[in-house]
This record gives structure tokens, sequence and C-alpha cells, in this order.
């Protein structure tokens, strides 16, 4: 993100609503941008992107045989105008949407921790890899814009490459031991904070991780989740997702 937008984005975020819609509409006159969810000509996001991203939090369980489950709470479903504007926002730069994207990662948190108010918020690690490629670290970035208060206690012991052309199995037996906690976690609990969670993968990485030093994960929350879960599905639409680089890496 270059900094001069970061600047522009927090001073604009700054003002009152009706003078920021001005200054947006006079800015989006001189340097016209598209939408970063449907590529109509708007400044950043248009009415139709903002609303789809209101949010919705949907509640379900990751964990099959051998794991002890996690509560997922999720503010978006991943498809439509809310997966592409995801896409523009963590694979073209697009982090003018992360104040609109944090909306819907906000109130998954509020709900993960209305049934777990002791829970620390715990980032999942991004990957050097990643974090290189972006310059930036997309949750944490969401993360930041929802005033959330996030500790990193894990960090990533080994590259996982790509996930998105695995199916669950492939993707759990991948996230195996990726990562490790810093220091010892005994007695602490944690909600997981991640972007898009598809078959939990990750997510139940992170819990073994964390119970592996001694801690605990009470739930998990995301700013979108992936509807289509089943594993034969998820490899038969991996041509559709062929153009999305890594996004699907966050399992
Ligand atoms: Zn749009």
């Amino acid at each position: 993100m270059p900094l001069r937008d970061a600047l522009l984005d927090a001073l604009l975020s700054a003002l009152p609503p009706a003078l920021r819609d001005a200054l947006l509409d006079a800015w989006s006159v001189l340097f016209p941008v598209d939408c970063a969810g449907c590529d109509s000509a708007d400044r950043s996001l248009c009415g139709q992107c903002r609303a789809a991203l209101e949010p919705d939090v949907t509640v379900r369980s990751v964990g099959g045989p051998g794991h002890d489950g996690v509560r997922v709470h999720s503010g978006a479903r991943y498809e439509g105008r809310v997966r592409r504007v995801i896409l523009a926002f963590k694979e073209q730069g697009r982090t003018d949407a992360a104040a609109a994207l944090s909306r819907p990662l906000a109130a998954a948190v509020a709900a993960a921790l209305s049934v777990a108010p002791a829970a620390e918020l715990l980032l999942v690690p991004a990957s050097r890899a990643a974090y290189r490629r972006r310059g930036y670290d997309p949750v944490r970035l969401l993360a930041s814009r929802a005033g959330l208060r996030v500790v990193r206690e894990l960090h990533q012991v080994r590259g996982t490459g790509v996930q998105k052309a695995l199916g669950v199995e492939q993707r759990a037996a991948n996230r195996d031991g990726a990562f490790r906690a810093r220091r010892n976690l005994s007695g602490r609990l944690f909600i997981v904070v991640d972007d898009v969670v598809t078959s939990g993968a990750t997510i139940l990485e992170v819990a073994r991780a964390v119970r592996a030093a001694g801690g605990d994960v009470l739930g998990a929350a995301t700013l979108a989740f992936t509807p289509r879960l089943l594993p034969i599905r998820d490899i038969a639409e991996g041509q559709e997702y062929g153009n999305d680089k890594e996004a699907h890496k966050t399992a």
C-alpha cells in the first residue's frame, strides 16, 4: 500500500461523512478509480458492492475426526461481489477496500467474543513470501482498521505452498505442523482471526499449535467463509479459482 494512499485513507476516515463524500466525489473526477468489486467507474467501492459487505454473521464448526472442532464466526459469504472485493484487496493492492472489509470482520469478532469474552484475538501468521509479495499483511490491516487489539503468538515454521488446488484432506495434511508458538501459552485463551475460511485447515492447525503450547482456542472469527465445502467440489471448481493466484492459499 503506498504510504500516500494510507495517509489519505486515514485523513478521510477522520472527516465527517458528508465532507468525506464530497471530497471523494471530487477526487474520483480528478483521479478516476474503478470499484474494487465490479470495475464500474466509481470511487473505490460502488454502493452495491458496499451493500454486499453489510455484515451477516454465520456460525459453523470446522474439524473432523482426529481434531477438536472449532466454532467459526464469519461476517460474509465468500462469493460474488464480496469475493471480488476480497481478491482485489488481497491480490491487486486495493487496500482502499480495507475499511469496508473490516466491518464484517469486526462483526464476526464481536459475535465470537460474545461467547468467549475472556479470549485474546490471535492473528494467523502471514507467510513471509506472501508478505514480501504484497507489502502488507491483509488480516493485520483489516484488524487494525476494525480497531481490534490482536496478538501474534505463532510463527510459520515451514511454507505450505498454494492450498487452492487441494481438497479438504490434502489441505489438512498440508497445514499439519505449519505453525509453532513463540512462547509458552499456558492458561491463555484465544479467538483465531483470519480473512477467509474454506476447509478450516488453517484454523485447525492454529488450534493445534496453541494447544501444543499449553493454551486453548475457544473459537474463530473470519471476514468471510466459502459456502462450497465438499472436497470434490473444491477440486472440481479449481478451474474457476485458477485466476485467483494465491487467494485460496488461506484455507
Ligand atoms: Zn462495485
